[in-house]
């Protein structure tokens, strides 16, 4: 699942190539977007702005009108100039942006829609996202009240809810235990404080690490690094490598499903104790 961070890096790049540029032309598979852009036309509008609000991107739009996309688990938004080969098959596009001189193309964003000033505002209040991680006014304090309100949660569990803070998918969710050495399974009730305001510490420098370099294409996971080394098939500590050596003490990295949905979490049975 894209990350906050590929999000806030989609959002930069789209910024920069978008902004203030005239739109003069739009397509999507959606016939909802369609109807929309039939009945109050994109064309002609100016890209206003292009941002992340957790892993939602939003392009907002001259005379009140906001596209809404979320990637889930396979989409990603590519720039191209005009008449680029795709990198990627027509039949993953679901929406296409076209300005003069670029084109963004949405491939397999299954989650799109378009709003108005006033519908964001009434979501937000739905969605009540956590603080978010690559946010200027991250509040790190109301993080930890947050994880807090989940007592008998595992904190890998409560590091994926966007209410309790945006931002983290489970490539991070993994890293930031490994790195904080807190077993996955560790309810928060059992976490002092200390521990709970060193997992929000590196979770911050982990996301924000990971935007620091200027992408082209918005794939997710475009060589996510959380060791500091840049080698290729160094950068993750846990993240994908089960059964092979932990990087700190040699024993095999486990996997095991856990939440609801069961998602991945990958961690070292030896280096993550239970107590912190
Ligand atoms: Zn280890």
């Amino acid at each position: 699942m894209p990350e906050g961070d590929t999000i806030f890096r989609a959002a930069r790049t789209l910024q920069r190539a978008l902004a203030g540029r005239t739109v003069t032309g739009f397509e999507s598979v959606y016939p909802l977007l369609n109807r929309v852009h039939e009945d109050t036309p994109l064309t002609g509008r100016q890209v206003e702005s292009v941002s992340a609000r957790g892993k939602h991107l939003l392009i907002a739009f001259s005379g009140d009108l906001i596209l809404r996309t979320h990637m889930r688990m396979h989409g990603s938004w590519h720039l191209y100039r005009p008449g680029e080969r795709w990198q990627r098959p027509r039949h993953e596009m679901r929406l296409v942006l076209t300005t003069d001189a670029f084109v963004a193309v949405g491939f397999n964003v299954p989650d799109a829609e378009f709003l108005t000033r006033g519908d964001l505002a009434r979501q937000a209040q739905l969605d009540q996202l956590g603080p978010d991680l690559l946010a200027d006014d991250f509040d790190a304090a109301e993080a930890v009240r947050r994880m807090r309100l989940h007592p008998d949660v595992a904190i890998a569990d409560v590091l994926l809810n966007q209410r309790v803070l945006a931002g983290i998918g489970n490539v991070f969710k993994s890293e930031i235990l490994f790195v904080a050495r807190i077993h996955p399974w560790t309810p928060v009730r059992t976490l002092s404080d200390d521990a709970l305001n060193r997992i929000v510490r590196i979770a911050l420098r982990q996301l924000r690490t990971n935007v620091t370099s200027r992408d082209r294409t918005l794939a997710p996971a475009p060589g996510r690094r959380t060791t500091g080394s840049l080698h290729p098939g160094k950068g993750l500590w846990v993240y994908g490598r089960v059964g092979d050596p932990c990087r700190e003490c040699g024993t095999p990295i486990a996997l095991d499903k856990q939440g609801a949905d069961a998602r991945l979490t990958y961690f070292c049975a030896n280096c993550q104790t239970q107590e912190s």
